[in-house]
């Protein structure tokens, strides 16, 4: 295995590179405010200010560290193995986006800026956004795209409940492509006051790197906790891959140790291009939204649609970093069906009291599966977020669950 001991130092390479992927493809103009980013970025995270400020936020306003919980239940139902959770699904916000943004928030405001801008596709990256904002007592202006604003109305309420300023795009096809366009151009005409926060580990460097970094917090405190709780690594650790910036944080700590990574991708409806967002197993290389990495194209070599019943995991793209350590063979990556995390999602919330959001419940899916097949060891999951916001969208198509109630108990 390839020593990781300097990994950390030596990716990304000073162009924002991870082997072949990752960079910064931007036009002319842009180019200054990203360079001005990656510095300030680099001087002002090293200092022990800036780390001792954000762990004290991160304990006192985030509640961190968030637990690992043993699935005791679940993991006796399913076979002989042991699941168990990182429950960043009790983060503050109910999702791990609060840990970039909140970092991205304390980093403006020692670069002296007084604003935020955000894209958002379903709305979960803008109340993060916003939850930081009004932390730091910053301006906060969200891009999102007409179509969205009117799927998604809870986050809309809450983004502006929580003084963000919440723009509808109205380019294109009114959603996420297009608010990231919008975005990119009001960071062009203002980045000497205002920071742009990207929504996951993705986009020209040095995004993929920032985001990375202050997911770090979550494989950091689980490594620990984990062994605590067992006195041994788990066996396997799993998380959901939408951009990447759960399952990069996780990973991280793991890497050098003697334990097999998986990150799990959305097979949503089926094998078809625009019924899932499988970009490792259908995808190719190519640049994209300012990167170069592993992305699913249309024939004409445009971004393809995408779909999942996870809103948070369709995206026809993944972070450099993931396309890199797949090429190397340190991490694995596998599907899971819209009906597989249904049906995790479930068993879930009936065997151990948590309802997950519908993208970790694909990692939770896809451990399911894996422990069946064990006789002894553990899973280590990244349970990234909690599901109130897809009770509706659940309840509407699949019930109450009625059906698992006889869910068999192994004997
Ligand atoms: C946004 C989101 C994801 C997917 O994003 P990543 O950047 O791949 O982590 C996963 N889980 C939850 C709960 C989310 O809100």
């Amino acid at each position: 295995m390839m020593d990781f001991s300097r990994y950390l130092k030596d990716y990304p390479d000073a162009e924002g590179r991870f082997g072949n992927y990752g960079g910064a493809y931007l036009p002319p103009e842009l180019v200054p405010a990203f360079q001005d980013i990656a510095k300030a970025y680099w001087t002002v995270s090293q200092s022990s200010q800036f780390i001792s400020e954000l762990r004290r936020i991160q304990k006192e306003f985030q509640g961190r560290p968030t637990p690992v919980y043993h699935c005791e239940r679940l993991s006796k139902k399913l076979g002989l193995g042991q699941i168990y959770l990182k429950r960043e699904d009790l983060n503050h916000t109910g999702a791990h986006k609060l840990n970039h943004c909140i970092g991205e928030g304390l980093l403006a405001k020692f670069l002296g800026k007084k604003r935020v801008i955000a894209e958002t596709g379903a709305g979960q990256h803008g109340v993060a956004m916003a939850t930081a904002a009004a932390f730091f007592g910053l301006e906060c202006t969200i891009y999102m795209g007409e179509v969205d604003i009117e799927k998604q109305a809870p986050n809309v309420a809450r983004m502006k409940v929580l003084g963000a300023e919440v723009v509808p795009v109205t380019a294109g096809l009114k959603t996420l492509k297009e608010a990231v366009d919008a975005a990119f151009e009001d960071y062009l005409q203002n980045y000497r006051d205002t920071i742009y926060c990207i929504g996951s580990a993705v986009g020209p460097h040095p995004f993929p790197m920032i985001v990375r970094d202050f997911q770090r917090v979550v494989g950091v405190e689980a490594r620990e906790q984990f062994l605590e709780m067992t006195g041994t690594l788990p066996d396997v650790v799993v998380a959901c891959v939408g951009g990447g910036s759960n399952s990069i944080g996780m990973f991280e700590a793991f890497l050098g140790d003697p334990v097999e990574i998986v990150g799990v991708e959305p097979l949503g409806r089926g094998e078809q291009m625009g019924d899932h967002a499988a970009s490792m197993r259908y995808g190719s290389e190519g640049v994209m939204h300012g990167f170069n990495s592993i992305m699913l194209k249309d024939p004409k070599g445009d971004p393809a649609p995408v779909y999942s019943i996870a809103s948070g995991l369709d995206y026809p793209s993944v972070g450099p970093e993931h396309a890199f350590l797949r090429d190397i063979g340190r991490v694995q990556y596998d599907t899971v069906s819209d009906e597989e995390a249904v049906d995790a999602f479930f068993k879930l919330s009936r065997y151990e009291g948590i309802i997950p959001a519908l993208e970790s419940a694909h990692a939770v899916a896809y451990a399911m599966r894996r422990v069946k097949d064990m006789d002894h060891g553990s899973i280590l999951v990244n349970l990234s977020g909690r599901g109130d916001k897809d009770l509706d969208y659940v309840i509407e198509h699949y019930g109450f669950g009625e059906r698992y109630r006889d869910f068999p108990v192994r004997k």
